[in-house]
């Protein structure tokens, strides 16, 4: 495969917060490679928007995406996909100080004390 079809197939996997070597399987190159064109891309996106908007939706590599937890749904271990902060429409998410997790197993919500994170 010719490098730019690869690019192609990189463009869209930048803000999406998986592995490294996810996206080199994906991709058919080594770990390496994508971590590299990870770092030329954000100096070129900070060079054309020098507000850091775009680079920091760069997700690709970042560490810990999903830790494991207990899904009190499915009551299973699952990765467990983080979803913000949990707020009501009397107290905020500061008050609260709980985390909002989606079950990867069977997509249901639960949140976690911050304090237990
Ligand atoms: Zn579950």
């Amino acid at each position: 495969m010719l490098r730019k079809d690869i690019l192609y197939r990189f463009l869209p996997l930048l803000s999406q917060h998986r592995p490294l070597a996810h996206a080199a399987d994906e991709l058919g190159t080594t770990p390496e490679i994508v971590k590299a064109w990870v770092r030329r891309f954000r100096e070129w996106l900070l060079v054309l928007d020098s507000t850091g908007d775009f680079e920091r939706r760069v997700r690709l590599g970042l560490k810990a995406p999903r830790p494991l937890m207990d899904c009190p749904h499915c009551l299973k271990q699952v990765e467990a996909r983080p979803h913000g902060f949990k707020r009501t429409r009397k107290r905020t998410a500061a008050e609260l100080k709980r985390r909002m997790f989606r079950c990867t197993g069977c997509n249901g919500f639960f949140d976690v004390s911050i304090d237990a994170l």
